[in-house]
């Protein structure tokens, strides 16, 4: 029986091994033979810095992860780990028992490289409670630790602290969304509590935005919160929205909705919207100049008795629960980079009949804002809505 040495030895014969400074050469030239550079160590390890370009396959990995990084098997491979000894056995499994044909690994490993000068990407890394609190983000290919910190780095704003804004603004501090903005100046009231679930029965009387911070915080101490205890208006909305990544409307009227678009259009700032009403939610994206904005959308206001700010009406106390954990949803794909955003359509949903519906949402080319250059739209054209008492008025 071969001792583990005696086995290195025997392998290193079979395989062919390169210097890091062959590597190095290889990877600067622009023609066909750029290998594969393959990083065969353990994920903490990768972590800590490896070779830039180089993809990732764990030694224990390589058999069944080793043909999604390199399908093609006449392609020349070189592997590495951090002395080029694991290198060495994975080198041997690749071409003996997985039939690649130009497979090396190299000497000396990442140790050699770097004492041979070439350089290393270090890339920021989730702290230890972070990798275990978001490890089922990690663990998913379409987020991974590059989508964690993504999330880690975003500003989010919510307009409202109330049924949409509770459990979006709950899930989105429990996924790590580094910054939450709240918009609210209401204060809690007994009858919110039967859908605004960030609330609690003894903060009633609290303001939303400092009895929503408490909820966060326990939940995530690491998201940083901002509050703004006020009514959004012309006046605020652009120094408010400033620097925040997404926007989450959870507004309960029209022209705040309006001059919400208006306002985000000109930043190009995407909005996650939703809107609720008895047993019916909609949801949609408003990413402006890649698909519609909400004017596109509704050119003039939908009909005075939907809209829920213009009296107390009914809600199933559930519905802001689905539709704001949907929004919650759209946040994090659009931050992450993951799927298919819901630009460009309207989703519907009917609680009753446990149905959706999706519509297609097309821009309007004669769109009186988004079809304009951004830099155009002045101050006093935001937001313009008709009287809003009269609108009112309408709903009877
Ligand atoms: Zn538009």
């Amino acid at each position: 029986m071969a001792t583990g040495a005696e086995l290195l030895r025997n392998i290193k014969e079979q395989i062919k091994e390169v210097d890091p400074r062959e590597v190095h050469d290889q990877l600067q030239s622009g023609n066909g033979t750029r290998p594969v550079l393959v990083d065969v160590r353990e994920q903490h390890e990768f972590e800590d810095g490896h070779i830039p370009g180089a993809v990732h396959v764990p030694r224990g990995h390589l058999e069944t992860r080793i043909e999604g990084a390199v399908s093609d098997r006449g392609k020349p491979v070189v592997l590495y780990c951090t002395s080029g000894n694991r290198s060495a056995f994975a080198a041997d499994t690749l071409q003996r028992a997985l039939g690649y044909e130009d497979v090396a690994s190299m000497t000396g490993g990442i140790t050699l490289w770097k004492d041979r000068g070439f350089e290393v990407d270090v890339p920021r890394a989730l702290s230890a409670e972070q990798r275990s609190r978001y490890s089922r983000h990690v663990l998913l290919p379409e987020i991974g630790i590059a989508g964690q910190l993504k999330l880690l780095d975003a500003k989010v704003l919510l307009l409202g602290a109330g049924g949409l804004g509770s459990p979006t603004a709950l899930y989105l501090a429990a996924a790590g969304v580094g910054k939450l903005g709240l918009v609210d100046d209401d204060v809690v009231d007994v009858s919110n509590l039967q859908r605004q679930v960030i609330h609690t029965t003894d903060r009633v009387g609290v303001a939303k935005v400092d009895s929503a911070e408490e909820s966060i915080k326990a939940l995530n101490p690491d998201v940083e919160v901002e509050k703004f205890n006020l009514r959004l208006d012309a006046s605020n909305i652009m120094d408010i929205i400033d620097g925040y990544d997404v926007i989450v409307d959870g507004v309960d009227n029209f022209p705040t909705r309006y001059l919400l678009n208006d306002a985000t259009v000109r930043t190009k700032t995407p909005v996650v919207s939703a809107s609720i009403l008895g047993f019916d939610g909609q949801l949609s994206v408003f990413a402006p100049h890649d698909g519609p904005c909400y004017r596109c959308l509704y050119p003039t206001p939908p009909p005075a008795e939907l809209a829920p700010s213009c009296g107390a009406n009914g809600v199933l106390g559930v519905l802001p629960g689905t539709m704001g954990l949907l929004q919650a949803t759209e946040v994090i794909k659009l931050i992450a980079g993951a799927g298919e955003p819901l630009i460009g359509r309207l989703l519907l949903y009917d609680a009753l009949a446990a149905t959706t519906t999706e519509l297609k949402v097309r821009r309007d080319p004669e769109c009186p804002i988004c079809s304009r250059d951004p830099d155009s739209i002045s101050e006093e054209e935001m937001g313009v809505f008709p009287d809003y008492e009269a609108f009112c008025a309408g709903a009877g």
